[in-house]
């Protein structure tokens, strides 16, 4: 049966390239029927907090991702964090040593640092020479008695070739010569590494696709040795290709926003993101590019992943949460606009709802990001404001402009009806014939006296979502 995981390190934040690996692993799994498992990884962490956990709880739900087994509602291959599995670990490193493949290191940074310039020195690659390999038990002991705690290293086999196949990349075939030798299993604090406890996860979780990012390929070859040293089976790879910035280099803050949180933040609505996120290396064959959640698990395959690198690009991020935010129910979307309203200190609940979300309804267009909203609503929302210094020149500047907004004020005052974007269209008609104002000179003075400014949304949909009363005070405020 097909069991994939995603298995992040609570470092505080979710990256787009895990939040990338997440959504693959998930719809790997449903695509095929199988289950998608969290694991949390950290053991290479100095202290893990609950919070940094729950981080990325929040980043996959939002994103509309679920798993089958995890740390929070359990399974059957459980714990899920490592830091949980300590016990476990111990005993693998026991068989290891039971097989004479791992040793004691007692070298010191120092002198590894020196071993490392000295071959640097000889043109020759970085690697661990096995120093410690044969040392005497005389000789441990003499180490041990000065302090020195040593760390365990596996012994990797002089003259290997290492070969898989990776879904995405391929056939891959390295030397073990090449690996940088004996490589360290468990710190000299005692704590496992990550190489390690992830063969020993995968295996015992029942891995069957170990998908994640290409950056973990060279990690590959070791945890196979381990895979064989351990008599495990050993899973399929998937390495995703890197995510780079538009100008080719990775993907970094220098770039943006590169955690989920900063994106949802902004106002990108999840789905936008998560659909986007699905086109970072990958591409349905029917070339559609809007795909719901469902239409996504429906055709993804591993094996249309492309080996090249994906470029973020915002551009499209944007377009795409735009074609999202003018399909969203309009509820939904005034539910998530409302928040971004109270952050700059709108009091919300003074509008009446179904008007607030026609207000959302004649301002979507305009946004990119529901952060935006504010900046549109503005002018629905809020009577008092400053005129603009340019928007009083001109009504000044010329008396028949600010004519027009006296008698404009004048028949508004006397309708006896509601004032409809018709009867608007219609006032204005007759103020123009009165004054002989049309244009510019006709329009643009009771935009100003409506909004402060000369430029903003279709005047007859604003006056209509206003009404009577709130258009002549904020008319009568700014002749004042
Ligand atoms: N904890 C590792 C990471 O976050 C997991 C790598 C893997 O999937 O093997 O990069």
């Amino acid at each position: 049966s097909i069991r994939v995981r995603f298995a992040p390190s609570p470092t505080g934040f979710m990256h787009v390239g895990n939040a990338r690996t997440a959504l693959f692993n998930y719809l790997f799994a449903k695509h095929n029927d199988g289950k998608l498992i969290l694991r949390i990884e950290d053991t290479d962490l100095e202290r893990h907090s609950e919070e940094a956990v729950n981080v990325i709880y929040e980043a996959l739900k939002w994103m509309g991702i679920s798993w089958d087994e995890g740390p929070n509602i359990g399974g059957d291959y459980g714990p899920y964090r490592q830091s949980e599995r300590l016990d476990i670990y111990k005993r693998y490193i026991e068989e290891l040593k039971n097989k004479g493949l791992v040793y004691e290191c007692f070298c010191t940074p120092e002198e590894l640092d020196a071993m490392r310039k000295e071959q640097l020195e000889r043109g020759e690659p970085p690697r661990y020479t096995g120093k410690c390999r044969n040392l005497t038990e005389k000789e441990k002991e003499r180490f041990k008695a000065e302090g020195r705690k040593p760390v365990l290293r596996f012994k990797v086999p002089e003259d290997r070739v290492i070969k898989f196949k990776d879904l995405i990349k391929g056939e891959i075939e390295i030397h073990s010569r090449q690996l940088g030798g004996d490589f360290v299993l468990v710190r000299s604090n005692g704590m496992p590494v990550y190489n390690f406890v992830v063969v020993i996860d995968d295996a015992l979780m029942k891995i069957s696709h170990v998908i994640r990012g290409e950056d973990h390929i060279s990690n590959t070859p070791k945890q196979i040795l381990l895979y064989e040293a351990l008599g495990f089976s050993i899973p399929q790879f998937a390495h995703l290709p890197m995510i780079l910035g538009t100008d080719r280099s990775k993907l970094s803050k220098r770039h943006g926003s590169t955690s989920v949180k900063e994106f949802r933040d902004k106002g990108y609505l999840s789905e936008s993101f998560t659909n986007f996120l699905a086109l970072l290396g990958w591409y349905p064959k029917d070339g559609k590019e809007i795909l719901s959640m469902e239409e996504l698990i429906e055709r993804f395959d591993i094996k249309d992943v492309n080996s090249a690198p994906a470029v973020f690009d915002t551009t499209k991020l944007n377009w795409m949460n735009q074609v999202y935010i003018r399909a969203y129910p309009i509820d939904k979307l005034t539910d998530f606009i409302i928040p971004y309203l109270e952050k700059v200190g709108f009091e919300v609940s003074k509008f009446d709802r179904s008007w607030l979300e026609k207000v959302v309804e004649v301002t979507r267009d305009y946004l990119t990001v529901l952060s935006e909203a504010p900046i549109y609503m503005e002018t629905f929302l809020k009577d008092d404001f400053e005129i603009e210094e340019e928007a009083k020149k001109f009504v000044l500047e010329n008396e028949v402009r600010l004519k027009v907004v006296e008698t404009f004020y004048v028949k508004v005052e006397n309708l006896d009806e509601e004032l409809s974007s018709e009867k608007f269209k219609q006032i204005v008609k007759e103020v123009g014939k009165e004054l002989k104002a049309k244009g510019k000179n006709l329009f643009m003075p009771v935009r100003i006296a409506l909004t402060g400014k000369m430029k903003g949304v279709e005047l007859d949909i604003l006056i209509s979502l206003l009404g009577k009363e709130r258009v002549l005070k904020r008319i009568s405020n700014s002749l004042s």
